[in-house]
């Protein structure tokens, strides 16, 4: 079914960038945003983007930052991953690709103590702020914290959000959408997601593989599409289509872009 696609796949989200677009099962036109979570990821992201011209997004995630072994100097480390952003934001090379700060946000599964979430919490304020600064939208990771990151996004005054992998309950969806920012489907069905893909208007919907923790590569995004449609009972092209206009206006990117 894929090679008859027209459309683009936009995928919003992988931490599993391919180098052509002949893995991604001969779709004409796949994007994607490969994203790093932590310093090291963002290294490689970038390293990536040099050699092969990937859009990406950069940021240091909440369950990283809670974990005090590794980064004893919370302050530090932030302040070593804001160093690495601005510098990727004055590269001439790099900054057009750099379309996002994220993963960055709360997450309290992992996070369970108050100073997992204290750690989370700065952390997440400060990536905020940097996104204001860099200009760039921000691309958020939420794990049963959905309404501390709405509050948290809100009092900062985010506009362009993507909730990625949205996994909370249709209401906090909706409230997402209302403000204006985008849920991203990743290719994993469940009850709850059917009723978010059911209730949200297309122009609030992005697809994403989370490659290679939820799709196996970037072209798994296409699943994600795929359930869109059933659901809305939309032309895959057209999912297609609206999906990949979303993400281009949000991330503000020509339809040529990789
Ligand atoms: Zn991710």
């Amino acid at each position: 079914m894929t090679a008859l696609l027209t459309s683009p796949l936009f995928d919003v989200h992988t931490h599993h960038p391919e180098k052509t677009t002949a893995e991604a099962g001969g779709i004409p036109s796949h994007s994607f945003v490969a994203s790093g979570f932590n310093r090291e990821s963002n290294e490689e992201v970038i390293a990536f983007s040099r050699a092969h011209g990937c859009l990406f997004s950069l940021g240091i995630g909440p369950q990283e930052i809670q974990r005090t072994e590794k980064y004893p100097d919370l302050e530090g480390a932030i302040s070593e991953v804001e160093k690495q952003l601005a510098g990727v934001h004055a590269d001439p090379a790099l900054s057009r690709r750099f379309v996002a700060v994220g993963e960055v946000g709360l997450d309290k599964h992992w996070g369970k103590t108050t100073e997992d979430r204290e750690r989370q919490f700065f952390a997440f304020e400060r990536m905020i702020s940097l996104a204001g600064k860099l200009g760039r939208p921000l691309v958020i990771h939420s794990r049963d914290a959905e309404n501390e990151c709405f509050r948290q996004l809100h009092a900062a005054h985010c506009e362009k959000v993507i909730m990625h992998c949205f996994g909370g309950k249709l209401e906090e969806a909706k409230r997402c959408a209302d403000a204006g920012w985008l849920i991203s489907i990743p290719p994993q069905a469940n009850s709850e997601r059917k009723k978010i893909i059911k209730a949200l208007g297309i122009s609030s919907l992005v697809i994403e593989s989370d490659a290679p923790y939820i799709g196996k590569m970037s072209a798994d995004a296409l699943k994600s599409a795929e359930m869109i449609s059933r659901y809305k009972e939309m032309k895959l092209e057209d999912v297609l289509g609206a999906t990949a206009g979303n993400a281009r206006n949000f991330f503000c990117i020509g339809s040529d872009a990789r």
